[in-house]
């Protein structure tokens, strides 16, 4: 099944994945993580395609995406 998964202690909350999701199921948290960044995450797992699209954008290589 399609999932991704975000080391959210490594985020710096720059909002690419959020941009470029094509069903817009990443969100910025409303908490801080260890660095001061509200890190992405997915809320609607179940409604990922695991495109890659996400993790490929990230600067940072937060984003694992498994199919
Ligand atoms: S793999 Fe694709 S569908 Fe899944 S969260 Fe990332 S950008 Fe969205
Ligand atoms: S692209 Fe990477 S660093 Fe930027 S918000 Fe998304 S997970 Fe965080």
């Amino acid at each position: 099944m399609p999932r991704v998964a975000f080391d959210q202690e490594r985020c710096k909350g720059c909002g690419l994945c959020v941009a470029v999701c094509p069903v817009k199921i990443i969100s910025i948290s409303q908490h801080i993580n260890w660095q001061g960044y509200r890190p992405a995450g997915v809320e609607d797992q179940e409604k990922c395609t695991a495109c890659t699209m996400c993790g490929r954008v990230c600067p940072d290589t937060v984003i694992e995406v498994y199919k």
